[in-house]
């Protein structure tokens, strides 16, 4: 399967017919970058530069936070639509050979746009094209390829969690094979890149160690029929939702809750079956009935909003939970997720994948706040909302370091410190928060494949030799 797949990507053979404006000055980085990439790569339509027209409809098609939806915002020198894994290679050497950045982007969906965003000279890597998905139902292994409808590259990397994750642990503990392009343009499965890639690129980050083009997955059992619920109880203004999913029927879910958790009152009528498929609209609100092609369809329309995660150690008190409530009405906007850890989190070691948050959590923490005025006043307001929400509950949550999820990126996270800090120091400081002791590992790994630091970004993971 995997020697398939790597000459699928590399026989692609289109004609050349890439129509270099004008307008571009003949010895711009960007002209040598694009005549570097006509000269190696079988390219066809998937060049966009500010000077085609379809440049901002191709860059605004995946861009979830409206904050970097502006005329002022920072816009890449072309982006590369890679059709197959020969464009992913001629933009990695033409870059590198012209001194330019790249950002890598797949759903879209980073929360500081640092897929699509950058202060730098940069060209994004769109992997929208590379999205298929071959399932192998004897072996129950999928490959899914990067530009897939959910964006798996970058939330499979920074090691995205679903709704089963208590059963069967993240996406990135069912990950059993990759296909990246390194910094040398080279195409590696997990038996070329070796075990260290391969443990790096499953919760560090792919954008500091490559270009991942797909995934093999390891698929799990479920049965035929789920139960869910949402079931939801008001305080004055606040509303609070326990939503939840069980792999069983509704009468074994009744009795479990009743059991551990009678406080909820969970009703026959609050619990439905289905299956697991259908799930995934409940899970995104949509009402029963809706047809399973809506899975097919792009997700939620862009928003403003900022984000920032906590994880939780010891029960909060009541009455800490009161006053949070309170401030929260102050900002309006702002919605929280908790969400439950335990079960097979806490059975997986904090060093077999980056994602170090397993044993002694016990939720997980999303503040969102979203809001619909894009002025920098609201803008502002919002963002500082979300800051001072946190600040809140500093005493309540892990400490030293604070932990927070890669994949609710925070750019505030390293932020603000002292001039005379290096900036590897500002790396440890969001590395340690992400991935607390992984990060010393994630620095070798690096240091070891890409000594140059050509994968870089905002938030990557730094080589030894800053
Ligand atoms: C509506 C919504 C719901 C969400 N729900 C969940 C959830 O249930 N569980 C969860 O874990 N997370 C969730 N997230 C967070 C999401 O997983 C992260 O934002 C994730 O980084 C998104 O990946 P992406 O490919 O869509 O984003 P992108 O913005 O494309 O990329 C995110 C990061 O990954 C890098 N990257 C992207 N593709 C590649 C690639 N092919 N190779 C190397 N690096 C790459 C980018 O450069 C960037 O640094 C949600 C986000 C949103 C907006």
């Amino acid at each position: 399967m995997t020697t398939m797949r790597k000459s699928s990507f590399l026989l692609t053979a289109l004609t050349i017919l890439m129509s270099i404006s004008t307008a571009i000055s003949s010895h711009s980085p960007l002209q040598n970058f694009l005549t570097c990439f006509s000269h190696n790569s079988h390219a066809s339509k998937v060049i966009y530069t500010p000077n085609n027209t379809s440049f901002l409809t191709i860059l605004n098609k995946k861009m979830y936070n409206k904050k970097f939806q502006t005329p002022t915002t920072p816009k890449p020198l072309a982006i590369i639509a890679a059709k197959d894994a020969s464009h992913v290679q001629a933009t990695i050497k033409c870059a590198k050979s012209n001194n330019i950045q790249i950002r890598i982007r797949s759903g879209g969906h980073d929360y500081e746009g640092y897929s699509y965003v950058s202060d730098v000279s940069f060209v994004i890597i769109d992997m929208f094209n590379i999205n298929s998905v071959d399932i192998n139902l004897q072996e129950e292994t999928a490959w899914v390829d990067s530009g897939a409808t959910l964006g798996a590259g970058g939330h499979f990397s920074g090691g995205g969690y679903g709704n089963m994750m208590r059963k069967y642990g993240l996406s990135v503990d069912n990950i059993i094979d990759a296909i990246i392009v390194d910094a040398n343009s080279n195409i590696l499965d997990r038996k070329s890149m070796g075990e260290d890639l391969f443990w790096a690129i499953r919760g560090g980050g792919g954008a500091s160690f490559g270009v991942i083009l797909s995934w093999k997955l390891k698929l799990v059992q479920v049965p035929s029929q789920l139960t869910v619920f949402n079931v939801k109880r008001s305080k004055k203004v606040v509303q609070l939702n326990f939503i939840g999913q069980f792999l069983g029927t509704t009468e074994r879910l009744l009795s479990l809750i009743k059991e551990s958790f009678p406080e909820l009152n969970l009703k026959n009528s609050d619990c439905f079956s289905m299956p697991w498929i259908n799930t995934t609209l409940f899970w995104y609100d949509k009402p029963f009935g809706t047809p399973l092609e809506e899975v097919l369809v792009e997700g939620p329309p862009s928003i403003y909003f900022k984000s920032k995660s906590d994880y939780v150690k010891n029960p909060i008190p009541k009455v800490v939970i009161e006053s949070l409530w309170k401030k929260m009405i102050e900002g309006e906007t702002m919605y929280m997720d908790w969400n439950p850890y335990g079960g097979r989190m806490k059975e997986i070691l904090p060093s077999q994948t980056p994602f170090p948050h397993r044993a002694g959590n016990l939720f997980k923490i999303q503040y969102f706040n979203r809001w619909i005025d894009g002025s920098p006043e609201s803008i502002g307001r919002h963002v500082n909302f979300s800051r001072l929400i946190q600040k809140f509950m500093t005493p309540y949550v892990s400490s030293s370091p604070r932990e927070a999820f890669l994949n609710y990126r925070d750019a505030d996270i390293g932020a603000n410190i002292p001039s005379n800090i290096t900036k590897f120091d500002i790396a440890r400081t969001y590395g340690r928060s992400y991935f607390k002791a992984n990060f010393e590992r994630l620095v070798s790994v690096k240091t070891k494949v890409d000594p140059d630091d050509f994968f870089r970004y905002e938030q990557s993971i730094p080589t030894k030799t800053y």
